[in-house]
């Protein structure tokens, strides 16, 4: 917990190491050159193949994305509603579709992001659910958003797991199968539907097969359905592995480094998130985030509350509590200030963590403030301010110098991938009632987690722990069925 001192110093790299183009506008998105001086905690740095590659992807949307002759032809080709034979120039395109929490989209449109970038794709995200409102555009002259109006699939946000072109069911009604000749090409559609949603079923995920990844290969367009970070499972396909472990060297960086180059908070968003910290936390010696995501129903726990605060001092990332009356008699300890932000639906875990360290000493002699930017009560679908404030939270808790999460929540996932922290991570109770023991732990990557992987070993086409097949995907702490990148 070492403490950082100070402002970023003038020649911070304001290109992320060359993640990031040149070529933009800076009046147009504040964020991108700005966000080097606000991030003091994230020290590592992309490779250069994976420079030169977002560099390739790049130039690969701005020939083949909206308004260029290709993109036209490609829709012309998806309202005809045929598969074309395979024609090796051509551009091909994945439509990544946008719904559930900021945290299931921010991650939804990573993984397809990724994914678009190992199959030669263009990305084109759906602009839904505020998708297209809280983001800088990341690629330089073109856009990543999908004009809805001018896509022939009008109903593509409504595919679910019985779509007839979901590459499940293709399968299943023989539209498409291994051997070309089983299946009646005449029949197939001119794109397919990836339902890689928490729902999907042992036929939707063979996604994550080689084989499958073969037949997929000649679609121009994909759809795909996503609320989970899938990137430790494209880890598991043969054919994606070697140019993985080019792209990421270090495999526990792959959402820090995407999560960085596609993200920028608008101008908007980033008034919220500079306002916030200028105002509150960037004169502490050390930032601590908390964040506190109640599933159930019982939202104001004192277990929770207690959870909480043995979590943080037991490791010593808030000091113990003294007597009230105890002097403050370490003049050098006193000039020692912990910021504290707490992101939660409700204000109460903050409101007594507050008064706590108003009415206790602490035995460091350290002064602690807590800080809640909003209190939102209740999660809202399609609301831009609410979304806003989620996108300016996440952002803020990733400024921390240290993270205390909840285990199995994909805002927190963003945060610390972001931040390029581990996070300290508070396991949910097995059972309700009792404080699980220990409270926390610190996880084993930043990574976020997968958390409805396959359990089917492609090579052997027999159920298996997956966690087991390469080194560096393993299992997350906070569930033993999700897989992560260590
Ligand atoms: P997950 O459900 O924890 O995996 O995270 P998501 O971000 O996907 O969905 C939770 C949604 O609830 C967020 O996107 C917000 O809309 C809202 N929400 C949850 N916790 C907070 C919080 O601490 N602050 C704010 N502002 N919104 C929150």
């Amino acid at each position: 917990n070492a403490l950082r001192l100070g402002p970023a110093t003038a020649h911070d790299d304001r290109r992320l190491g060359g993640l990031l183009a040149d070529g933009f506008d800076e009046g147009a998105c504040h964020s991108r050159f700005q966000s080097a001086t606000y991030r003091r905690n994230a020290r590592k740095k992309p490779s250069p193949y994976l420079v030169t590659k977002l560099r390739q992807q790049e130039a690969l949307q701005r020939r083949c994305g909206p308004g260029t002759a290709a993109y036209s032809n490609a829709l012309e080709q998806l309202r005809a509603g045929k598969k074309q034979s395979h024609t090796g120039g051509e551009c091909r395109y994945l439509v990544s579709i946008s719904y559930q929490g900021l945290g299931n989209r921010i991650l939804a449109a990573t993984s397809a992001f990724l994914y678009a970038m190992l199959t030669d794709r263009v990305l084109l995200v759906d602009p839904s659910n505020q998708m297209g409102d809280l983001f800088c555009e990341p690629f330089p002259d073109t856009t990543w958003l999908l004009a809805q109006a001018s896509f022939p699939l009008t109903n593509y946000s409504s595919f679910n797991i019985d779509t007839a072109e979901s590459y499940a069911n293709m399968l299943k009604n023989k539209v498409i199968g291994t051997n070309d000749n089983e299946a009646s090409s005449t029949m197939r559609p001119a794109f397919a539907y990836i339902h890689l949603n928490h729902d999907a079923s042992d036929q939707d995920k063979l996604f994550f097969c080689d084989e499958d990844q073969r037949n997929l290969r000649d679609f121009q367009w994909l759809v795909m359905r996503t609320d989970n970070y899938i990137v430790p499972g494209l880890f598991l396909i043969t054919a994606f592995q070697e140019e993985l472990d080019m792209l990421f060297p270090e495999p526990d960086t792959v959402f820090h480094h995407l999560g960085r180059y596609l993200f920028h908070p608008n101008n908007n968003v980033w008034g919220l998130i500079t306002r916030y910290y200028d105002a509150y936390l960037a004169t502490a010696h050390q930032r601590v985030g908390i964040q506190v995501r109640v599933f159930g129903k019982d939202k104001e726990s004192p277990k929770l509350l207690e959870q909480i605060t043995t979590c943080t001092q037991k490791d010593n990332l808030l000091p113990e509590l003294g007597e009230p009356t105890d002097p403050v008699n370490r003049p050098a300890a006193r000039k020692s200030t912990k910021a504290v932000l707490v992101t939660s639906l409700k204000a109460w875990y903050y409101e007594k963590l507050k008064s706590m360290y108003w009415e206790h000493s602490t035995v460091t002699g350290e002064a602690v403030s807590l800080h809640q930017p909003s209190h939102e009560e209740y999660q809202q679908f399609a609301a831009k301010s609410h979304d806003a404030k989620a996108w300016a939270e996440i952002y803020l808790l990733s400024l921390s110098d240290a993270l205390v999460t909840t285990g199995l929540s994909t805002f927190g996932y963003v945060a610390q991938g972001l931040g390029g922290l581990t996070p300290w991570v508070m396991y949910k109770p097995a059972n309700g009632s009792v404080v699980p023991n220990p409270p926390c732990g610190q996880d084993v990557s930043m990574e976020p987690c997968f958390l409805q992987p396959a359990f089917y070993d492609c090579r052997t086409k027999q159920a298996a722990d997956v966690s087991k097949i390469v080194p560096h995907v393993q299992r997350c702490n906070d569930t033993r069925w999700g897989l992560k990148l260590v």
